[in-house]
């Protein structure tokens, strides 16, 4: 048993899915688990319909149809035939969300979000099963909610891994023998039986559950890069494919901000030894990376760059020491803020600590923060992670820049910086 995953961008229009066609038809004919994302930039689109619609704007209509477009446009360059069924599988699929459009947005945003949004990956995979099935591969489209459970937690749900287990080797395995089934990632459903999504992105983590639960022998992340680089060529001139990589590197580069894969991908499959693939659907013959339980550290630096930083350092109002009593208050206002911290750094008497600029909630955890707290900040920086670094590569990275902060651990080295020329 294998899963492949793909992502918005190797289905963003007719050409995608043909690519992706001709690899899962090269590849393999049954015992294949295929999780796809929504097409292209759709759940963005979707994300707008979701805002448009609870802010009772004048769009909502418009958006809606600007989505169902883009799909019927994809649809008639797959089945020139119109009495192909999947057009009118698609229309009911979208009549759900014609209905709950014409309620007055009561219910709690967040169960709203999930159930307008999830239709993106819905319908993504209607489309991409049935064109799979008319090219001649045996699949079967499979209702990701039926195995993957959460709680109710929408807009991140949290799975609930005895029974998802369960129902996977239960009902999944079965159906895998003969077929190649087509599933959507980021999506799940609470007990009682509402749909629920596991954040932005989630599609990697829905395949590392699923394969994790199907105890496959391999799960492959088809992206539009080589494999795994050592930085993002948006960044770097000079970048260097990693051939094999730990998972416990895996994990660092993407908990540090490596786009390639999502964070919450790798503990799955490496609590069970399954090793991930990273390969490029564009040249899918090549060779990618492999991400295995390798002991060898990366053989070459690696860098991951993060724009619009914030730091702010915390400073007892009397001078005390910064001690454990303090320090914990101030995670908890951390936490309750939904701050997710990149940096950090204790002295004596002050505390300082870097995160993704977020107007909103930098002004509310500084808010709290002052009330016990002397607090100075910077916003607009950079943080740029080194892992596996040396003088060399600081320096590298450092060339005409400001350094606020910078802290070492063994492998690591974390700089938050900012443009010399901004502060003159
Ligand atoms: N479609 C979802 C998103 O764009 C999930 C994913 O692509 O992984 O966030
Ligand atoms: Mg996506």
């Amino acid at each position: 048993m294998e899963v492949y995953k793909f992502g918005g961008a190797s289905v963003k229009d007719a050409g995608g899915i043909r690519n992706i066609t001709n690899i899962i038809t090269n590849c393999k004919k049954e015992g294949l688990l295929i999780v796809i994302s929504a097409m292209g930039k759709i759940t963005n689109r979707l994300e707008e319909l979701t805002t448009a619609y609870l802010f009772e704007q004048d769009d909502v209509q418009q958006i809606f149809e600007e989505i169902k477009l883009f799909h019927f446009n994809i649809i008639q360059d797959l089945f020139p035939d119109s009495s192909h069924p999947i057009y009118d599988e698609i229309v009911n699929s979208f009549v759900e969300i014609d209905w709950l459009l014409e309620e007055e947005p009561t219910d709690a945003p967040d169960y709203i979000y999930d159930q307008i949004v999830s239709i993106g990956e819905i319908v993504s995979t209607k489309i991409i099963a049935a064109f799979l099935k008319d090219s001649g591969c045996p699949a079967i489209w499979l209702d990701a909610r039926n195995f993957i459970h959460t709680d109710n937690s929408y807009k991140e749900g949290q799975v609930n891994w005895e029974k998802t287990g369960q129902d996977i080797q239960k009902n999944l395995v079965p159906m895998l023998e003969r077929n190649i089934g087509v599933t959507q990632g980021f999506i799940g459903s609470t007990s009682e039986n509402f749909t629920t999504t596991l954040g932005r992105d989630g599609s990697d983590y829905s395949a590392a559950i699923f394969c994790a639960c199907l105890n496959a022998s391999a799960l492959t992340i088809w992206k539009d890069v080589p494999g795994v680089l050592n930085a993002d060529p948006k960044w770097f001139d000079e970048t260097e494919r990693i051939p094999q990589l730990s998972y416990h590197d895996a994990i660092e580069l993407a908990y540090y901000g490596a786009t390639i894969i999502h964070p919450k991908t790798i503990k799955p499959i490496q609590n069970k030894n399954i090793p991930l693939y990273v390969r490029s659907f564009i040249q899918p013959e090549a060779e990618g990376t492999n991400i295995t339980g390798l002991k060898n550290h990366l053989p070459v630096p690696s860098f991951i760059f993060k724009v619009n930083q914030a730091l702010i350092s915390i400073f007892p109002k009397d001078f005390s020491f910064i001690i454990e009593e303090n320090l914990s208050d101030i995670f908890n206002l951390f936490h309750k803020h939904k701050v997710k911290i990149n940096t950090m750094l204790n002295s004596a008497i002050s505390f300082s600590v870097s995160f993704d600029y977020d107007a909103k909630k930098l002004d509310a955890l500084i808010a709290d923060l002052s009330q016990q707290f002397k607090v100075k900040y910077n916003t607009g920086l950079e943080l740029v992670t080194i892992r596996y670094y040396n003088q060399q590569t600081i320096d590298r990275v450092t060339i005409n820049k400001n350094i606020l902060l910078e802290v070492k651990s063994r492998n690591t080295c974390q700089i938050v910086m900012r443009d010399k020329v901004a502060i003159e």
